[in-house]
């Protein structure tokens, strides 16, 4: 099999590695990313809470805190550049116990070490005020007015596309199974061929102590911190403005509520150590404790209405903290672990503090003539104003093709979610993309047409269809059937 040759091999692509991708892709380098999954979009960059925080309870004087704080300012200018929403809608820290009440003055305090000086005491009626929702037994609150929301899936999208359209290549499918160096090189394994590199960047998440393992570095381990949610329709009766957020203890944020960019809401996280890393699954206590710990901050929230359930595995490192390392023993090889609970915010500032460090390394920092920082988003049907939408329709006759009714999809978008690179490989990639079976109905409807506009647009029989790759098919043996069950179409 024949080698593949790149300057720079970044091996995950999460929110970290593909902002690492796409902050490479700057230089005048081939950069390859692989990750192991059927497509970008990371493991844990996929299942968070999707807030952009401030960094205003991060462990002060630590890496982290200085990442997180210096990342949040980015996201106007990022969201603007990479057209993704991202909205600054605030939050607001209520405290509902003497006990939480005590605890504002450090969390302010903290704020303060950390260089975040714009939160605000708020006194209970304050707090009611801004979210009459809250639980009337409020004593008092923080308002944190920078913490944001974003869509972590197209934050990832985005900078891999922005990436790609700068010459980086995203190999997906692709386990990194070994690991050596070798004359001035790195020889990284991979379960679809061998490539030659002299810059390896380890955004693994949950897996970086396996790679760094392969090199011989054994002083840290990997664990996942399952947190999972439950994800509230457009309708549901109880609404709020802002991020509300419980007073965090030493273990986790707590439980919060969150509006997203789409107009849902979030609730949870859950924080529970398993041992497990593929393990992806909700549980019954999980649903039933978050319920408990946002009953607390809103005693009328209404769980019944919840579309649907999901789980994301924090990467814990013992020992914990960001650490971004590299080894005088180990030339071209760079260690990113650690990031375990903010790296979708910090990822942009990890990415820049990255390649500070390669070029230290010695990468050479020849500009990319012709870099383009942007990316257009696909134009949305939903969201658009009914001249716009008409023009849309004039232009490309599938955008008068609604595939998913809950969330007012078009075929026009799926067709574009599959067709850019890197497009959209499976079910779950188009859901991500443009949102086709995230709604209501969680694709009872739109989930036979999808896999049809995949297997067409990828010239694979329908059978090869994947919800999210190997050993995801979606359809055995029943074909015919629905072919003709979905001949009106
Ligand atoms: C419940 C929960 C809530 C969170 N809330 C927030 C929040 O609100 N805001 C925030 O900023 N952060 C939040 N986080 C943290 C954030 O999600 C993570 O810090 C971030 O996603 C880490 O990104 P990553 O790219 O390092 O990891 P990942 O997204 O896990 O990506 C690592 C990638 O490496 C690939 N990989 C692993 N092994 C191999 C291999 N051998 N070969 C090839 N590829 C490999 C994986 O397939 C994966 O795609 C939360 C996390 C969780 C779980």
């Amino acid at each position: 099999m024949a080698v593949l040759k790149a300057d720079v091999v970044v091996i995950g692509a999460g929110a970290v590695g593909t902002a690492v991708v796409r902050e490479l892709s700057g230089f005048d380098l081939s950069v390859v990313a692989v990750d192991r999954l059927n497509d970008i979009g990371g493991d844990a960059s996929k299942a968070n809470s999707a807030i952009i925080h401030t960094g205003f309870d991060a462990p002060p004087g630590t890496l982290e805190s200085r990442l997180v704080v210096q990342a949040n300012p980015l996201y106007d200018a990022l969201s603007a550049e990479l057209d993704i929403p991202f909205r600054r809608v605030g939050a607001v820290l209520v405290a509902v116990t003497e006990e939480e009440e005590a605890e504002l003055p450090k969390i302010m305090g903290k704020a303060r070490q950390n260089g975040v000086f714009d939160l605000k005491l708020l006194t209970a009626p304050e707090v009611l005020e801004m979210e009459p929702a809250v639980n009337p037994d409020v004593r008092a609150g923080i308002h944190v007015p920078r913490e944001s929301i974003i869509d972590p899936f197209l934050l990832v999208v985005a900078q891999a596309e922005n990436a790609a359209k700068n010459g980086a290549t995203f190999i997906t499918g692709c386990e990194v199974i070994g690991l050596r160096s070798a004359d001035k090189s790195l020889r990284v394994a991979t379960t679809r061929g061998e490539i030659e590199t002299r810059f390896v960047v380890n955004a693994a998440g949950l897996n970086a102590d396996r790679i760094s393992g392969y090199l011989g570095i054994d002083d840290f381990r990997m664990h996942p911190r399952r947190g999972q949610f439950h994800v509230l329709d457009r309708t549901a009766p109880v609404q709020v403005q802002h991020i509300i957020l419980p007073v965090p203890t030493k273990i986790t944020k707590g439980k919060l509520v969150t509006p997203t960019p789409h107009g849902n809401w979030l609730i949870g996280p859950t924080a529970e150590d398993i041992d497990d890393r593929m393990c992806h699954s909700t549980t019954r206590e999980g649903m039933e404790e978050i319920a408990r710990g946002v009953h607390k901050l809103i005693p009328s929230l209404d769980i019944g209405s919840t579309i649907t359930q999901y789980d994301g595995l924090r990467p814990v490192r013992t020992p914990g903290g960001y650490h971004i390392r590299s080894f005088e023993s180990l030339p071209g090889y760079l260690e990113l672990s650690g990031i375990r609970s903010t790296g979708v915010t910090s990822s942009v500032a990890v990415a820049r503090y990255c390649c500070s460090k390669l070029l230290e390394m010695g990468l050479p920092a020849g500009e990319k003539q012709g870099f383009d920082g942007t990316r257009r988003g696909i134009p949305c049907f939903r969201d658009a104003d009914a001249d716009t939408r008409a023009d849309l329709v004039r232009k490309d006759p599938l955008y008068a093709h609604v595939v998913c009714r809950c969330e007012t999809v078009t075929e026009a978008e799926i067709v574009q979610a599959i067709r850019r690179e890197p497009g959209a490989r499976d079910v779950d990639g188009v859901k991500r993309r443009v949102r086709a079976g995230l709604g209501r109905c969680q694709g009872g409807f739109c989930g036979a047409r999808v896999p049809q506009i995949l297997a067409r647009e990828l010239g694979i029989p329908l059978e090869e269809v994947t919800k999210k790759g190997s050993g995801s098919r979606i359809l055995t043996g029943r074909k015919k059937v629905l072919d003709e069950e979905c001949g009106a179409w």
